[in-house]
């Protein structure tokens, strides 16, 4: 398939199709994401969003992968629903260091009626500060879409996670079909979608293709497709999992970038496990979003630096909502820097 065929956006890929995307040598799969990408973006253009863990722990759900789930002992501190103020103070500290979009996350089966007016109110003081607004709250009715969507909500988060021939293998509270309704009430209210999956979770390459193929062929592609690295976890039933080969890992970013060449394609959960040529060779697959997370609202976090000198170094700016917003990311990267230049950090391309 030419490059430029394969740009086509379509909603009918079959598996045959994207198993021989898969199967192809890497460096033609390589070029072909890459040549696709850059029909549609800027390919030195990387969007960074900032994740906040609203609601953390104690989750009814059961996913095998998921520290968060109250069924797995982890050792994870539970927190109630954060106050508003304080997440709003997150929040503009997150626009302060640059990142134009602020995902909020709360570990719930769905939001209850209490906990929706705090929710609403997160939504439109985030909207306020002018950052893009981002929830993942879990099963929403049709009425909770709609509130959300008025409130000034841009985004969805709710993953498919994997194939529907695998799923029931890592989450039997919640069905697939529970999570295609939530999108599906998502796009009637007008949000926009971030969708995807995770690697690593003992998965075939069937259900790989499986997941891109039930993202790719809903009636519009997710705005945003995070690929994820399963982080295992101790005290997680995936704990032991073997790791992805990290070429395959690229190679999945490679394909979803192909079969949904104008989403952006987020390098998730367990990018802080990958040395920077992982990272560097995501972006060259056609990756284009990454999250800072939440840690980053702590002052000096080396991996928020760390993150900023690979930009610089591979010449990658970070895409802009407004020009304004893309100055200061600019100036905290310089900051960033002129602080680690005499220490080991700056150094050390490896860790
Ligand atoms: S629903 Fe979300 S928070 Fe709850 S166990 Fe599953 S992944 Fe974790």
């Amino acid at each position: 398939m030419s490059a430029t065929a394969a740009c086509a956006t379509r909603h009918d890929w079959s598996l045959a199709e994207v198993k021989a995307l898969f199967e192809q040598p890497f460096n033609d799969l390589i070029f072909q994401a890459q040549a696709v990408h850059r029909q549609h973006f800027d390919a030195n253009r990387v969007q960074v969003s900032t994740l906040l863990s609203i609601k953390t722990g104690a989750c009814p759900e059961d996913c095998k992968y998921c520290p968060q789930s109250g069924h797995y002992n982890t050792g994870l501190d539970k927190e109630k629903l954060m106050e508003v103020q304080k997440v709003l103070e997150a929040a503009a500290e997150a626009k302060a260091i640059g990142s134009t979009r602020f995902c909020m996350g709360a570990a719930w089966k769905h939001p209850s009626a209490k906990d929706m007016p705090y929710v609403l109110k997160m939504v439109e003081g985030v909207k306020a500060l002018g950052l893009e607004t981002c929830m993942t709250l879990g099963k929403l009715d049709q009425e909770q879409t709609k509130a959300l969507a008025a409130a000034g909500l841009d985004y969805y988060n709710h993953n498919l996670d994997t194939s529907p021939e695998f799923y029931g293998n890592i989450i039997t509270t919640r069905t697939y079909a529970d999570r295609l309704e939530t999108l599906s009430y998502v796009r009637e209210s007008g949000m926009k979608i971030c969708s995807g999956g995770i690697l690593g979770m003992g998965e075939s390459l069937n259900d790989r293709a499986g997941l891109l193929i039930q993202l790719a062929n809903l009636p519009e592609h997710p705005e945003s497709v995070p690929i994820n690295m399963l982080v295992k976890v101790k005290g997680t039933p995936l704990a032991d999992e073997q790791d992805v080969d990290p070429f395959d890992f690229i190679r999945m970013l490679a394909v979803a970038r192909i079969m949904m060449p104008k989403s952006h394609v987020r390098l998730s959960a367990g990018r802080e496990q990958m040395n920077e040529q992982m990272q560097a060779l995501a972006f060259l697959a056609g990756a284009n979003s990454i999250f800072y997370g939440e840690k980053l609202l702590t002052t000096g976090n080396p991996q928020a630096d760390k993150d900023m000198l690979l930009f610089k170094r591979l010449g990658i700016q970070p895409e802009a909502r407004e020009e304004h917003d893309d100055e200061i990311h600019q100036a905290a990267i310089e900051q960033a820097l002129v602080e680690q230049r005499d220490s080991k950090l700056f150094y050390n391309a490896v860790v």
